[in-house]
């Protein structure tokens, strides 16, 4: 391989007789490197890339003989079968090159996807708050952090310890390298790590730092959360662990997927939380192959001639459109003693509250499911009312 700018007569070179050939492409010790691109890991990421979908296709395939892969284990296959191509070379190769990222970004977000039963286009944010897991631009600086860590603690003779320092003089003198990479990678979080000089780095302080990264990623969930109004049930929610009183948890696999046992169920409430749904409110918010024209809010009415926004509470509380509406509605208030009056007497002042304190509860979440499945699966088979001109 010849980096940079090839000389006018290439050198021929032999090894034991035999004439060596010249390539742009090699793998050295699992890391690729390629002469020809701009990012010598261009390659990398790529192969990286193609391989962990192989492996997110693969865990996928045995939905074939079990069925639907539940969450939990789906996380589990996830991080046995796929995280490991997506970190890989994550401690020496430092993501610098955000398109060469977004290869790995994109098998990410589409195994989660598939895994929740979401659509392409589903909100980001929520694949890892859900599931309990951290971005993977995030988790692969963590992972970086961790191998500095190493390195700050070997002694000063050791080869890759001098190259740790060597890398350090680039950076105090303006150049490239892993150290300058590193510093540039973690200013480029939304909320940003500062990584101290060399002198004073120590494995623990390395170790702090992979902490500081990690709250990093959080509070850019939090804030990506918050500043959605489609994922306004998830605003300020607590989640109800079995076995301490509800609190907020940023990232952690929740409640009702593991709860909701039934695939269907899962996925309609999965949906419905995330905004992922059928109902007006939602579909209308997007230009469609034959309605052009955006329709406000306020006119993405009830396909049952309701007169009313066809939003997420009015499709569980209010609508009258189809007797088996009403139907599920007092089959849920049965349900759930606890919260059948309020189910009942439900009103538009206090629908969404009624809603979340019914998902964000260990005893109501498998009910409510049950019939957010039905009703969804009603409103569904009537196709929507799309106001004159759009
Ligand atoms: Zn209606």
């Amino acid at each position: 391989m010849v980096f940079g700018p090839l000389p006018q007569y290439l050198p021929t070179f032999f090894l034991n007789g035999h004439q060596v050939g010249y390539t742009d492409c090699f793998c050295y010790v699992g890391i690729t490197f390629q002469s020809t691109a701009r990012n010598i890991f261009r390659s990398h990421y790529i192969a990286k890339a193609a391989k962990a979908r192989k492996a997110g296709f693969a865990v996928f395939g045995v939905e074939a003989y079990v069925g639907v892969l539940p969450p939990k284990e789906g996380r589990m296959l996830y991080m046995s079968c796929v995280d490991p191509h997506l970190v890989s070379g994550a401690d020496v190769v430092i993501d610098v090159d955000k398109s060469a990222l977004d290869h790995l970004e994109k098998v990410q977000h589409a195994f989660l996807r598939r895994l929740l039963g979401l659509g392409p286009y589903s909100l980001r944010a929520p694949l890892f708050t859900e599931l309990g897991l951290v971005p993977i631009r995030y988790r692969r600086l963590i992972l970086a952090l961790r191998y500095l860590g190493y390195l700050v603690g070997l002694t000063a003779g050791h080869y890759a310890r001098a190259a740790l320092e060597d890398s350090y003089q680039l950076f105090l003198n303006a150049g490239q390298g892993y150290w300058t990479d590193l510093v540039y990678a973690l200013q480029q979080l939304e909320f940003p790590v500062v990584l101290p000089p060399l002198q004073s780095l120590t494995p623990a302080i390395c170790s702090e730092l992979g902490k500081a990264v990690y709250t990093s990623a959080m509070r850019s969930l939090d804030g990506q959360i918050d500043n959605s109004t489609r994922l306004y049930l998830l605003h300020a929610r607590r989640e109800p662990f079995e076995d301490e009183p509800p609190k907020k948890v940023t990232a952690v696999l929740r409640h009702y997927l593991e709860l909701v046992v039934n695939a269907s169920h899962r996925k309609a409430i999965t949906r419905l939380l995330l905004s992922q749904h059928p109902l007006a409110v939602e579909r209308m918010r997007y230009k469609q192959r034959y309605h052009r024209v955006l329709v406000p809010r306020d006119e993405r009415l009830c396909r049952f001639g309701c007169r009313s926004v066809e939003t997420v509470e009015h499709a569980l509380f209010f609508c009258r459109g189809k007797v088996e509406l009403i139907e599920w509605r007092e089959w849920l208030a049965d349900a759930v003693p606890d919260q059948g009056n309020a189910i009942r007497n439900v009103g538009p002042w206090n629908a969404t509250s009624v809603l979340r304190s019914l998902i964000f509860s260990r005893v109501s979440v498998c009910q409510v499911a049950k019939v957010a499945h039905k009703v969804l699966g009603i409103f569904a088979e009537e196709p929507m009312v799309w106001p004159d001109g759009a």
